[in-house]
Parts: C-alpha cells; sequence; structure tokens
C-alpha cells in the first residue's frame, strides 16, 4: 500500500511538473484602429455606421492565429471601432447613449477577441495538433456568439437616438 502511494505521488508530482514546465508559447499583439464618424441625427448615423464601418458593421474584430513547425503559436488581433469626432455637436442625452453605444460595442468585439485567444491556447496545449480544426472551432464559436447576441444587441450595442 505503501508503495502505491508513493508511486501515485510521485505520477501525481510528475503530471504537476510536467504541466508546468510545458511553456504555453504563445504571443500576442493587437491594434485597435478607429474610423471616424460626425452624425449628429439616427438615420445619418446609421448610414455613417454602415458606409464607413469596417465590411458594413459598427464595429469588427479580425484574429488570425499562426503556429509553426515547433509549435510558437502567435495571435493578433485587430479591432475596429467608430470615434465621434463631433461629440460637441451632440446633446447631453445623445452624447451619453453614444459613449454607451461604443463601451458596449468595444466589450463584444473585445469578447471576440476572447474566441481568437482561446483559440491560440487550445491549439498550444494541444501541441498544434489538428491546429486548423481548433481554429475553425472557434471561429464557428464567433458566428454563435453573434447570432445569440444578435451582433451584440441583446448585450446592449443600442443607439437610443431619436431623429
Ligand atoms: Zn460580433
Amino acid at each position: 500500500m505503501k508503495f502505491v502511494g508513493a508511486f501515485v505521488g510521485f505520477a501525481i508530482l510528475a503530471l504537476i511538473v510536467i504541466n508546468l514546465s510545458y511553456p504555453l508559447a504563445v504571443s500576442e499583439s493587437e491594434e485597435v484602429v478607429y474610423y471616424q464618424v460626425t452624425a449628429t441625427n439616427r438615420t445619418d448615423m446609421l448610414t455613417q455606421l454602415s458606409e464607413l464601418g469596417p465590411k458594413g458593421a459598427a464595429g469588427l474584430t479580425e484574429w488570425q492565429v499562426r503556429w509553426n513547425w515547433v509549435c510558437k503559436v502567435n495571435i493578433h488581433t485587430t479591432i475596429s471601432l467608430p470615434q465621434h469626432t463631433n461629440l460637441d455637436a451632440l446633446s447631453t442625452a445623445q452624447r451619453e447613449s453614444w459613449q454607451n453605444f461604443v463601451q458596449k460595442l468595444h466589450l463584444h468585439e473585445r469578447l471576440h477577441q476572447f474566441n481568437g485567444q482561446s483559440a491560440a491556447r487550445d491549439i498550444a496545449r494541444h501541441y498544434c495538433i489538428n491546429a486548423d480544426f481548433i481554429s475553425r472551432y472557434w471561429m464557428q464559436k464567433d458566428v454563435i456568439f453573434d447570432y445569440v447576441s444578435r451582433h451584440g444587441q441583446r448585450d446592449g450595442v443600442v443607439l437610443y437616438w431619436s431623429n
């Protein structure tokens, strides 16, 4: 019994050591880019967001995970957000609603980024085996997240401006 105990103890210790010594070789970089909007009423703002926003969206997160033959994993994320350059022309209520909109949008995009980070960590953890599959899995998580949250609308990405 004592021997078995010691053996189990050693096995657990070995697992912990392997776990700690295995480097999760994930490097990360990000950039946040802004496009400028100036509208002061709802109709114009919706037009500007869809015309000036990335790929017709108000905000966008693009993450790309790369890995090499020694399983060095890198994730790069680009987040695009709107920036109002004419805030003084807005009423207080409009300005507050706008700031809330951008804040919630930013949070929504960060949650997309989290999916990308999860992909990178998962790929490293699995020694880059099936990395393509893992990457596509997390891309699907992004699609589902947008579907469930209606691109963030259900999480408050709503602009409460009357015209
Ligand atoms: Zn989204």
